[in-house]
């Protein structure tokens, strides 16, 4: 008879297969990019299933995004036939949900809570900063957030933290008024969803009992990225017996700014007692110049784990770079080449476009929406955050949740309707003499307010939908009765967004499934409580990325993040923004080890490419309001330049768009005619913005030039070496 997981473990190699069967004890793989840390895993709950040496209900299993986790709930179905959304599989904050969820009473949590995402909860501690009558100069919102956040991460509460100084003493306070408030409100911001798990789980040893016999497997992709809370969340869930494999690449910890902490993995080792961690040394994923490139970048890093990475696949193609002008050309230039990779069969969801930042999305996007290509944003700009959306949601948590302050106060006068600024302030202030929630307050003031009461009324009614209609029905009803579609309908211009956007949310509650969602909760009243259906679509809102930019199923271009594109793989790759101060980052330069986090998170751009990958930069980028003269980024010229192809714009941005449809290879190799569009004023042989290299001071850009008779004085900006005012007389400048 044959073996029944052989099929499964079939083409592994010999190292992937003994961390595949590695008997139920704790294990870490430590191994580099494309070495198939991900498919080990998976293959492994697979098999540990197959052999019966576990069931659904014993393994719990994170990865770090929703994507990834989505990714190995296919692959896992597509290995075996079983239910896997019943499985404990998702990202650390969708778990810790899960389980406050199904605890909420042992959390001291109303059985409606709901989730702050980052803007929520920037606008709940500037109301709180207000009430404190503290000014904007003595704290800053956003620098009291990070705090907050930092604290949480790092697992501590106001009480247990010490001032050095008054200022400290202060945000510390806060901290504690804050917290205070989320419980008044029953809100709960992403940084609580774990600190609360944890906490419950220590201070509860029945619930701890429970699940350490529970689960007998405890898997964790990206384990380099754990902070100390996950991992103390992971110990206390393991307990003495489970087994914990871990698989992680520290050349890939990008999470450091975050409180990543790279050190779990020796705690690991050690607390664990795991002798030696599981190395995979063959990459699988990449062409041969990728994977050069990423080696040889990753090599400029201290203090590496060590870790060899081969191939057995060709070289491949070389990494192509392109220097545009402008970031329009950028944009330009991706939409061109998407098109043509297109019409040479390559798949457009398997092409995926890079950026280090998100406000770089944004021309990228319109270039892509004028071209008419589908594509997807994860994280980032995200539909659940847009106003109208986080307006119609606000009323769809009053309905569940009237004490929810946050979203009271947001839609209390939206659509107008009369409440002014002095009528808020007045509840307010009777809200905190008398200690209730602003909705109460409301109610209670109600009588002699009309204003406030017709509000009160239409919560009220909307209320009464629960129970009565379906989500669907409810949502039709929060988004025409509150008076928001009405509001957008009658303004002119440029609110045809708005409305397909309340449309579309509509839509997405018409075609949510709470029960088939993959981050769905299922407390033991979950069949009866007619709230549940909205409870879910407002967690799974607050927990999602949105990816409601291309429709559900059309092949889309895939755009996001370096950050969140960790873990993935496409068969083509634009990694654009190339320049320094962007990428890396100006920030990251004065942080301790922070250009090596930038280079690491380098690395991990570089090997999400299969096949092709392009990197390119722009001489010119309009970011938050200013324009930037960008020099080429340090990391290219880490990069050898045998595995390089140069590119260069036709011409100008503007004639390459014009002809970019009649031309069947919009790019050409580089020539020096290239470089110079027409018009462009020639300083000595050289043109503003143009890219040099001096022997000295390496790469630079042009940003101010005068002629003087033959030659030319230009002004240089060398990136990490400074801006220097040359001679064109007397430097050795030659043009890139
Ligand atoms: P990352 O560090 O980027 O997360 P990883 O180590 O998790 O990478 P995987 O994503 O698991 O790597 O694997 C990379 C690619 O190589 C995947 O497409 C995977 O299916 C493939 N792969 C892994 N092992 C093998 C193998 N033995 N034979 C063929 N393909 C493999
Ligand atoms: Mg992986």
């Amino acid at each position: 008879m044959e073996n029944p997981s052989s099929s499964l473990l079939s083409g592994l190699n010999p190292e992937q297969l003994a961390a595949v069967t590695w008997p139920p004890a704790p294990a870490l793989v430590l191994a580099g990019a494309g070495s198939g840390k991900t498919r080990v895993l998976t293959t492994r709950i697979a098999w540990l299933l197959q052999s019966g040496q576990a069931s659904i209900h014993s393994v719990l299993a994170v990865t770090f995004t929703n994507k990834a986790a989505k990714e190995m709930q296919l692959r896992l179905g597509a290995m075996l036939p079983i239910p896997v959304r019943a499985m404990w599989l998702g990202t650390f904050h969708g778990l810790c949900h899960r389980f406050l969820r199904l605890h909420y009473r042992d959390a001291g949590l109303p059985a409606a809570f709901q989730i702050l995402d980052s803007g929520d909860q920037l606008s709940l501690i500037k109301r709180l900063l207000k009430s404190l009558n503290i000014p904007d100069e003595s704290i800053a919102p956003r620098s009291l957030q990070g705090f907050i956040n930092a604290q949480k991460e790092a697992g501590l509460r106001a009480g247990s933290l010490d001032a050095p100084d008054p200022h400290t003493q202060r945000l510390i306070e806060c901290y504690a008024a804050y917290d205070a408030l989320c419980n008044q409100e029953g809100v709960v911001d992403f940084a609580e969803l774990m600190l609360r798990s944890y906490e419950l789980l220590q201070a509860n040893a029945a619930l701890r009992s429970h699940y350490q016999n529970r689960f007998k497997h405890i898997l964790v992709d990206e384990f380099q990225d754990t902070n100390k809370l996950q991992y103390a969340w992971l110990k206390l869930l393991a307990g003495e017996h489970a087994a914990v494999f871990a698989v992680g690449d520290d050349d890939q910890s990008i999470y450091r700014f975050r409180g990543a902490h790279v050190g779990n993995m020796a705690a690991l080792m050690r607390e664990f007692a795991i002798d030696e961690p599981i190395k995979l040394e063959q990459n699988y994923r990449s062409d041969g110049h990728i994977l050069t490139a990423a080696n040889a970048l990753i090599a400029h890093n201290n203090g590496r784990l060590g870790k060899n990475l081969r191939t057995d696949a060709d070289a491949g193609e070389k990494i192509r770079l392109l220097q545009a002008i402008s970031d329009n050309e950028e944009a330009q230039f991706v939409v061109d080449e998407a098109r043509a990779l297109q019409r040479e069969g390559w798949d457009l969801a398997q092409m995926a476009v890079l950026y280090r930042s998100n406000a770089q999305s944004r021309i990228l996007e319109q270039a892509l929406f004028r071209a008419g290509i589908p594509y997807k944003i994860y994280g980032g700009l995200r539909f659940y955050e847009r106003q109208e959306i986080k307006h119609a949601l606000a009323y769809l948590r009053l309905a569940v949740n009237p004490h929810d302050d946050n979203a009271l106060l947001r839609v209390i006068n939206f659509p107008t309707r009369g409440i002014g600024t002095r009528t808020v302030e007045n509840l307010q202030a009777t809200a905190s003499a008398e200690g209730v929630s602003l909705w109460q307050a409301a109610c209670s003031t109600g009588g002699k307010q009309a204003k406030v009461a017709a509000f009160v009324r239409l919560i009220e009614a909307l209320q009464s939908h629960i129970g009565s209609s379906n989500l669907a029905e409810t949502m039709l009803a929060v988004v025409h009765d509150s008076g928001l579609m009405a509001h957008y309908q009658n303004q002119k211009g440029e609110h045809q967004e708005r409305i397909d956007n309340l449309n579309e949310l509509i839509n997405a509650a018409v075609a949510f499934k709470p029960l088939e969602s993959n981050f769905e909760v299922l407390p033991e009243n979950a069949a009866t409580d007619p709230a549940w259906p909205i409870l879910a679509f407002l967690s799974n809102a607050a927990l999602e990325s949105g990816e409601h930019q291309a429709l559900a199923g059309e092949a889309a271009l895939q755009l996001m993040t370096i950050h969140a594109a960790k873990g993935l793989e496409f068969n083509a790759v634009f990694l654009t923004g190339l320049e320094e101060g962007l990428f890396p980052s100006e920030y990251s330069l004065a942080e301790r080890d922070g250009l090596e986090e930038e280079r690491r998170l380098m690395y991990v751009a570089i090997t999400r490419a299969r096949k092709r990958l392009y990197i390119s930069m722009a001489q010119q980028r309009l970011l938050h309001g200013q324009t930037h003269f960008g020099v080429v980024s340090r990391f290219v010229d880490e990069i050898p330049a045998a595995v390089l192809h140069h590119l260069s714009p036709a011409s100008g941005s503007l004639v390459a768009q014009q002809h970019s449809s009649q031309r069947s290879n919009p790019f050409h190799s580089r020539s020096p005619a290239a470089q110079t569009p027409e018009k462009a004023q020639n300083y000595a042989g050289f043109t503003l913005g143009q890219n040099v290299r001096h022997a000295k001071f390496g790469t630079g850009v042009i940003i101010d030039a005068v002629n003087k008779g033959d030659s030319a004085k230009l002004t240089v900006n060398f990136g990490k070496n400074g801006i220097k005012v040359l001679d064109t007389a007397a430097a050795k400048l030659s043009p890139l």
